[in-house]
């Protein structure tokens, strides 16, 4: 089933590889996706649902037990976007199933601490979207343009971050790596705006000028970045950051994905429904429980319909994943798709949006009415 929007998915359209060329990249171009920026903004807008139920199943399983998270490494030079994919993407879901964790310049005490000591520290636990605005990225790149320490050093941490990336991959968490790359012109904008503009001065750090002074070190060190630790278990994407709308778009759909590719399932209570209901409703005044009952009843099927939609978004994500993994060789040591874009217990027959909307509306109408009815029958 074809994505009228992304005609290639951002897995592969943004993936880096050992030869990846920076300075190829059109940095306004929106690989993949063939809408404009009002499709984008509506594509994201219209994921809001389906993120959040993935993200409270997850959630849920994390507090039953499971052992699976999603960890977010947003990197990019200043003015790229980080904040906006936060704000805008993240910002979709229950903020208490996400941990956002910030790395700025080192404090005596993480100086005194091996470089991974801070960031081992923030790594989300099950269930939660960790999100990391900058990260251990920060010590092969700021670390090296600036000369913090001997090239040697720095020219060792790619192997180990690449096998530290390994160890939390391993331990159930799906790293979601993106880089966030906007051209030299774009960010004079970026920063004359937070110079200009009063409510956004307080953004504007004076070393921002300094930084941007070694642009071109910056970009000859992230490319190292892409090519020595875009690994199988950890890959990166590298999102064009010229158009923001873009860039949330495609956050958003890499983040649904990797969620759907987890399929997280409605933990199975411990307790039996019949016993509890039996010992719930003997507490209630016998002349209100089928009044109750009923009422609950209605949930159910607003519950069902909803169900209904999830699963057509699911699957319709699900397809364009599956599609590209036939696209692309599978990686040696990557999981083969378990049909967890097909799940059996999920299967539904996926809908339009249009469609969907209608159907939501028509349950809206149905439910008021049965409300209305109601409502006359308790008055008489
Ligand atoms: P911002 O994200 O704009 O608040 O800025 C954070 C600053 O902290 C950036 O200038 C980073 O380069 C700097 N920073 C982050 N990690 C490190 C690190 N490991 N060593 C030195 N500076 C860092
Ligand atoms: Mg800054």
């Amino acid at each position: 089933m074809a994505d009228q929007l992304w005609e290639t998915s951002p897995h592969l359209a943004l993936r880096a590889g050992p030869d990846f060329d920076l300075a190829a990249l059109d940095r306004s171009s929106t690989p993949g996706f063939t809408g404009r920026k009002s499709d984008g903004k509506a594509r994201v807008d219209e994921r809001g649902d389906l993120l959040n139920e993935l993200q409270e199943r997850l959630f849920a399983d994390g507090r039953y037990g499971g052992n699976r998270s999603v960890l977010l490494i947003l990197q990019g030079l200043d003015t790229a976007g980080k904040g906006g994919i936060v704000r805008h993407v993240i910002g979709m879901v229950d903020p208490q199933g996400v941990a956002l964790a910030s790395f700025g310049v080192p404090t005596e005490e993480e100086l005194a601490n091996h470089y991974l000591w801070r960031i081992r520290k923030k790594l989300p636990g099950p269930g939660k979207i960790g999100v990391f605005d900058r990260s251990h990225y920060e010590d092969v790149l700021v670390t090296r343009v600036d000369g913090l320490v001997e090239e040697d050093v720095w020219r060792a941490r790619y192997d180990e971050i690449n096998a530290f990336e390994k160890e939390i991959v391993d331990s159930g968490t799906t790293i979601i790596k993106v880089a966030l790359m906007h051209s030299k012109e774009e960010q004079a904008g970026r920063l004359l705006e937070r110079i200009e503009r009063p409510d956004k001065r307080w953004k504007l750090s004076t070393s921002d000028l300094e930084t941007r002074k070694k642009w071109d070190d910056y970009q000859a060190a992230y490319e190292d970045v892409f090519r020595l630790t875009s690994t199988d278990h950890a890959p990166w994407y590298v999102v064009p950051g010229d158009k923001k709308w873009y860039a949330r778009v495609a956050v958003t759909e890499l983040v649904t994905q990797a969620l759907i590719d987890i399929s997280p399932q409605w933990p199975k209570p411990r307790w039996k429904p019949e016993v509890q209901r039996r010992k719930l409703l003997a507490t209630v005044d016998p002349e209100l429980v089928d009044d109750l009952v009923e009422a609950v009843q209605e949930q159910l099927e607003d519950a069902k319909a909803e169900h209904g939609d999830f699963l057509a978004e699911k699957a319709r994500v699900a397809a364009l994943r599956q599609r590209d993994n036939g696209h692309r060789a599978p990686a040696a040591d990557e999981q083969p798709n378990d049909g967890s874009a097909a799940p059996t217990d999920d299967e539904a027959e996926p809908v339009s949006s249009e469609k969907k909307s209608k159907k939501k509306k028509k349950r809206k109408k149905e439910k008021k009415r049965a409300q209305s009815k109601k409502s006359k029958k308790r008055k008489k």
